[in-house]
């Protein structure tokens, strides 16, 4: 708590935004009670959307590269302070203290991407078809941006959305898990200290409005949010896509993951071993981009899965702020029940289980440990069809490669996926149009931990969006096509004559 308290402080939140509300808040590591926050409410939540449409009207006519200085600068204060913000991520959402890092440090990246950014907004000009006339587009600012986030990026997608967000003009409003709510007190306390004092940006520009699904759901309801970008459960979605779409608002869903890897027959099996085990065991299963599923040749699968088992077995688990710990703790006694209920009906359904009981409960009987899982599936059963956010990775078998690419496809989502094999034909096939169907397929690499600098997201019940890099700041404007006569004359187009 103490710990908390003074991480906080350097971060320049102050003690009376997470002491004294009635939304108490519990450290997956332990269980102690990290603060007590207030949480804002719906009324709350029109008001801000209103100041953020006023904050709009202003930063939309600060040029580009303007505002990518104000990213430039929150990246500066990302860096001074990445070790507190990592180590208030490990305590919150209890990740393993290198990946509290790197969740800052994929921050501080996407900062310095939009920061680029802000001068290659670029447009198309195109060519008329009437003489005396140019054709050209545009990107334009689009408006106020609704984020909601997840508990296991607690920072890292807010940045992804609101660095690309606030360089494209908007002005964002930001309504992260209600698991992880300090977090993202400190991050916008760190956004407001870069707003201070930057001239020309308005107040407002960036909210926070810490709480559950209610506010949420008024950010999808709300026609004056022209962007609602969603990351969280394919529930979530169901839930927010429709309210958005029957408004005729833009969404930008990124939805569950049921990712797997193919180890084809030539992988090269010391990778495929590191790949699979970080994929599926790292961040305690709780990432998106886990590797739920391994679908494995016959001529290797039994080798395989014994080093897979081995190594499984003895991975450190413990407190993440410990560097030995490899395997931290699960967000909260509901996501160890998921697990149980998907390892019982994984058994009743033919599966074989390795591992999956309750670890360190003597020692933190207040928070919920679990050994990794390793499931070995006669078939692709509902279980295996379903993502289970918890260290869980189920294997199956094949014996062509038609058959593993279809294994690998029949499930609803399409987030992430690899394949392992030193065959080019293989890795090709596995990336081209009759291949994987994911948003993101890779090769000789595992389905876990993307780059900034490539588009994000995935098919399918993953909800069809991209974050990040390439050209997914595009979702952030909008489009105005101009055509420019400068003949004498009104040439229509296609040749009609009228007057
Ligand atoms: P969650 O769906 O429980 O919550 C996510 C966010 O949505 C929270 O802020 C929550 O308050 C909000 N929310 C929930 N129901 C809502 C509703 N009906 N209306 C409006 N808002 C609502 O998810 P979680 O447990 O925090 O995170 C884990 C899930 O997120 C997993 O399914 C994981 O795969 C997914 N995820 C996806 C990505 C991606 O980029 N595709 C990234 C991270 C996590």
């Amino acid at each position: 708590m103490t710990q908390v308290s003074d991480l906080l402080a350097a971060l320049g939140v102050p003690a009376s935004a997470s002491q004294g509300g009635r939304m108490q808040l519990r450290s997956p590591i332990d269980g102690a009670p990290t603060g007590a926050i207030q949480p804002a409410s719906e009324a709350d939540m029109l008001a801000a959307i209103g100041r953020a449409k006023q904050a709009f009207e202003i930063w939309r006519d600060v040029p580009a590269p303007r505002r990518g200085e104000l990213i430039r600068q929150f990246g500066d204060l990302l860096r001074q302070h990445k070790t507190e913000l990592a180590q208030l991520v490990a305590i919150e959402a209890g990740k393993v203290s290198s990946e509290g890092l790197g969740e800052v440090q994929e921050m501080i990246d996407i900062c310095d991407f939009a920061v680029g950014l802000s001068r290659q907004l670029h447009g198309l000009t195109i060519a008329s078809e009437r003489p005396g006339h140019r054709m050209m587009e545009q990107w334009l600012p689009l408006g106020v941006v609704g984020i909601i986030s997840a508990f296991n990026f607690p920072v890292a997608v807010w940045a992804w959305n609101a660095s690309l967000a606030i360089v494209c003009g908007n002005a964002c409003i930001w309504k992260p898990s209600e698991k992880t709510p300090l977090t993202a007190l400190a991050t916008q306390a760190l956004f407001e200290q870069a707003l201070q004092g930057f001239e020309g940006a308005p107040a407002h520009l960036s909210q926070l409005l810490n709480g559950g699904a209610e506010l949420g759901r008024a950010l999808a309801l709300d026609p004056r949010v022209a962007l609602l970008s969603a990351t969280g459960s394919t529930r979530m979605g169901r839930a927010v896509g429709p309210l958005v779409a029957a408004r005729f608002g833009r969404c930008l869903l990124e939805l569950g993951g049921n990712n797997a890897i193919i180890v084809a027959p030539s992988a090269d099996l010391e990778l495929a071993v590191r790949g699979i085990l970080f994929g599926a065991y790292g961040t305690a299963g709780q990432r998106c981009t886990t590797t739920r599923r391994v679908i494995i040749h016959e001529s290797i699968h039994d080798e395989l899965l014994a080093r897979l088992d081995r190594i499984r077995a003895s991975l450190s688990i413990g407190n993440p702020l410990d560097p030995a710990t490899l395997v931290g703790p699960l967000i909260d006694r509901a996501a160890f029940d998921a697990m149980q209920t998907a390892l019982v009906n994984a058994s009743e359904q033919g599966g074989s289980v390795s591992g999956g009981e309750r670890a360190l409960a003597q020692r933190y009987p207040e928070a919920w440990y679990a050994v990794p899982a390793l499931v070995r599936m006669p078939a692709q059963t509902v279980v295996v069809k379903t993502e289970t956010f918890a260290p869980i990775l189920y294997a199956l078998k094949y014996r062509h490669l038609d058959e593993a690419i279809a294994l690998h496809n029949d499930v609803p989502q399409g987030l992430s996926s690899a394949i392992f094999t030193n065959d080019l034909r293989e890795a090709e096939r596995f990336m081209s149009a009759s291949g994987s169907d994911c948003g993101i397929a890779n090769v000789n690499i595992g389905t876990s931990g993307a780059e900034i600098g490539g588009a994000f997201g995935g098919e399918k019940e993953t909800g069809g969006g991209r974050e990040s890099g390439s050209d997914a700041w595009r979702n952030y404007m909008r489009r105005s096509t101009n055509t420019v006569n400068y003949s004498g004359a009104l040439p229509l187009a296609q040749g009609v004559k009228f007057l």
